[in-house]
């Protein structure tokens, strides 16, 4: 409960999540008593001592904003994070899981005169599995005659030990110089745009009408590649300006080059469509409204989804809709078309050109909520409401209760989820229901993941 209320109030108020210059996240994580705080107070320059001799000092910030070789970053400092002694274990292992989740590169510091412990190798399990830049600090090496103690520590097998005193100030230095390097320039938490414009992918199966609507769109919009400066280009991709807004169209060249119906020529279409969803940020999903739903169609769509791309759905060829199929499509959308509600969803005809000015609107919306980010705060204000209201049904005598989460990254918003039990599957698309009602979320997949603690 501790660790959750210090993560809400103070994560929200510092830097990335504020949604203001999205500053990378660095953490600095370790056992007690390695000197995790006392490295903190030397990065920051601080002169006071706040390291407390007493543990279970819970500090009242954990993440400051720091500044190294011209670099700004936020810091995250889990040293006055409470321990309960007797469930120390689980609870240093919690704790570096929420900080992990939570950074963009992370310093793990290590005792290097009491060397590696359990719970040391336990973290590097957890670090492993989260992927995240580490720089392994060897602390405690007050003088040259400890250099031989931070050796054994490469058998972490965490890459260099970096030799430092964080009490003298020795190697911390070409430590932060390590972090730098580690740390990327912006935070995956921001919700900074990519540079230049945003990529489309016009995918769907044969016929549908792909390379007319791209036809219709682009029409006397083409733009001269040059007049857009520092943007590389794809020969097949192609940049087109709608109503002053550039946007690229991924491999259109096989949108135009029709390829020919030989054997295999699904299974080269089914790879070039992967290639341009994967390419792109968001993609069109065309259906045919005046055909039935293909398999083939569902397929392209669940290609969309799984590569975490944003969506819009259109249907197109609307010009030859009548009335009576009308129902049928409905009652497909309904039936077929139900677990992405969330999808827009446009009507449109690359024929005659109706509704198409709709599509870019659409696909903006979808981009806006890849995008986005829930702060840390709101998200766990969100969580305990939707407990308190609807708790996680009894399974086996046994109640899972989950105990914070954080949106570890965006594009596609990808939230963590800390429980004491395993969430059902049942339980999770529930939460994502909510997540979706309350946040909106319109045109994008989202991602929950459990992590299981004591
Ligand atoms: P934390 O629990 O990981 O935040 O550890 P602290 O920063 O509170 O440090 C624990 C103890 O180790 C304190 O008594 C520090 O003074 C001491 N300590 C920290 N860094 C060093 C160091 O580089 N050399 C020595 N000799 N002691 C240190
Ligand atoms: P692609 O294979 O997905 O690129 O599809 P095409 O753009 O080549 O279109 C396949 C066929 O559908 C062509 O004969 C088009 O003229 C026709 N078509 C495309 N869009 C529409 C539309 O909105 N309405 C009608 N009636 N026909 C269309």
């Amino acid at each position: 409960e501790a660790d959750r209320a210090l993560l809400q109030g103070e994560w929200d108020e510092d830097g990335a999540a504020r949604g203001e210059k999205p500053l990378p996240v660095l953490a600095i994580i370790g056992r007690p008593n390695v000197g995790k705080s006392t490295l903190v107070n030397r990065v920051l320059g601080r002169r006071e001592a706040v390291v407390e001799d007493k543990p279970g000092v819970t500090r009242d910030r954990v993440t400051y904003p720091a500044e190294w070789a011209g670099r700004d970053f936020n810091l995250v400092d889990t040293g006055g994070w409470e321990v309960d002694v007797a469930g120390i274990e689980s609870k240093v292992a919690v704790q570096a899981e929420v900080a992990i989740a939570l950074a963009d590169a992370v310093v793990f510091v290590v005792d290097a005169t009491v060397g590696a412990t359990a719970t040391d190798e336990r973290v590097v399990e957890l670090l492993r599995r989260a992927g995240k830049p580490v720089v392994l600090a060897a602390n405690k090496v007050d003088g040259p005659s400890g250099e031989a103690d931070a050796a054994y520590l490469w058998s972490l097998g965490l890459g260099e030990p970096h030799p430092i005193s964080a009490l003298h100030g020795r190697g911390v230095g070409d430590l932060l110089d390590a972090a730098m390097r580690a740390l990327p320039e912006v935070s995956e938490h921001g919700e900074l745009r990519p540079t230049g414009p945003r990529r489309v992918a016009l995918v769907g199966r044969p016929n549908v009408g792909k390379s007319s609507l791209l036809n219709k769109i682009a029409g006397a919009e083409r733009v001269v590649v040059d007049e857009l400066a520092g943007t590389t280009r794809d020969p097949v991709d192609e940049l087109v300006e709608i109503k002053g807004v550039p946007y690229w169209f991924v491999d259109t060249a096989g949108i135009r080059r029709r390829v020919h119906q030989t054997s295999g020529a699904d299974f080269y279409a089914s790879l070039r469509t992967q290639a341009a969803i994967e390419k792109a940020e968001v993609a069109v999903v065309l259906l045919d409204a005046s055909q039935p739903l293909t398999e083939q169609d569902t397929r392209v769509i669940q290609q969309v989804i799984d590569a975490g791309r944003a969506l819009v759905i259109a249907y197109n060829k609307w010009d030859l809709m009548d009335e009576d199929r009308r129902p049928y499509l409905e009652r497909e959308i309904e039936k077929e078309l139900v677990q992405i509600q969330w999808a827009p969803r446009v009507n449109v005809s690359a024929r005659t050109g109706w509704h198409t000015e709709r599509l870019v609107p659409a696909l903006e919306r979808s981009l806006g909520s890849w995008d986005m980010r829930i702060p840390t705060g709101r998200l766990n204000a969100f969580l305990g409401e939707l407990v308190a209201a609807h708790p996680h049904p009894l399974r086996g005598g046994k109640q899972p209760r989950i105990l914070f989460g954080t949106q570890a990254s965006t594009r596609p918003p990808r939230f963590v989820i800390f429980a004491t039990g395993f969430i059902e599957a049942g339980y999770r698309r529930f939460i994502e229901r909510r997540l979706r009602e309350t946040f909106g979320f319109e045109g994008t997949p989202i991602e929950i993941s459990v992590r299981v603690r004591e």
